[in-house]
């Protein structure tokens, strides 16, 4: 499969349409973003590792466990064929433990952990900082019908109970992470964008040292070396 014109860059990929109209060409960069794009760097080889966890993640944790996903078939190191969909402009966002937004916003220590997980909604909109509504917000700006929003909700916390089973045989806390979902071109509600240490918090569950994108958000160092660990647990590595 070739890439044809580039059709958009984001903060972390660039996304490229294909001969296929229903395909794209998903490219993984090494470039990093925090606070809506406010800090920039770069974590030299994240697009590799990001690339091939989120495909594994998708393609052989969660379609077995019949989520349906935009994975197709990983191309190389940074580039794999997706579903072309049109993205819900939802950020959903899971919860298990206390930590982030919600630990400020709510006030609390990061580290609690709950006896059930949370979901919340962001506005998918850079300009407005993507800001938290809740599912009859979403409703009056029409961003998605209430049966794709259960389907979603559903869908999110499917993918929890996996990701979260799976990360603790490996010795990490799924702490909390992001989904962005889209619409296949009949209006099947899937998977999409990346499941990677950019887009959730994971905990060694021991040393509670941090394994994902806080420690380029929080300048705490080591950040390469954090996701190669994460890697090198999931696909032994
Ligand atoms: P951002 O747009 O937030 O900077 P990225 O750099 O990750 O994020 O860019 C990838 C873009 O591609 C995102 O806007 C994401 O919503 C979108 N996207 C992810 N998967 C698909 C897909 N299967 N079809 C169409 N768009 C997708
Ligand atoms: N997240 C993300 N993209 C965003 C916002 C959040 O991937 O635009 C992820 C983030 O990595 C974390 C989870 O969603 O795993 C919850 O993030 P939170 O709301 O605590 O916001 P943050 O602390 O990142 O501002």
């Amino acid at each position: 499969m070739e890439k044809l014109e580039q059709l958009y860059e984001g903060k972390a990929k660039k996304v490229f349409a294909t001969e296929n109209p229903e395909l794209l060409i998903v490219s993984y960069k090494d470039d990093a973003t925090a606070f809506n794009g406010l800090k920039k760097g770069t974590i030299s080889g994240k697009g590799v590792i990001n690339n091939r966890m989120s495909n594994f993640l998708m393609g052989k944790l969660l379609e077995p466990k019949g989520v349906a996903t935009h994975f197709v078939e990983e191309l190389n190191d940074r580039e794999t064929v997706v579903k072309k969909v049109q993205i819900v402009p939802l950020e959903v966002i899971i919860r298990n433990i206390s930590a982030g937004s919600f630990a400020k916003r709510y006030g609390v220590e990061e580290g609690i952990v709950f006896d059930e997980p949370t979901i919340e909604f962001s506005y998918k909109n850079d300009d407005l900082g993507d800001p938290l509504l809740n599912t009859y917000h979403a409703l009056a700006l029409k961003l998605a019908t209430k049966e794709e929003i259960e389907t979603i909700q559903t869908m999110a916390f499917q993918v929890n109970e996996a990701l979260k089973a799976y990360f603790k045989t490996l010795g990490i806390d799924l702490v909390d992470f992001k989904l962005e979902f889209g619409r296949l071109s009949d209006g099947t509600i899937v998977l999409a964008d990346e499941i990677s240490p950019d887009t959730c918090r994971l905990w060694d569950d021991k040393t509670h040292e941090k394994l994902d994108k806080d420690r380029f958000r929080r300048d705490l160092g080591g950040v390469e070396d954090a996701y190669q660990e994460v890697m090198r647990r999931l696909m032994g590595e």
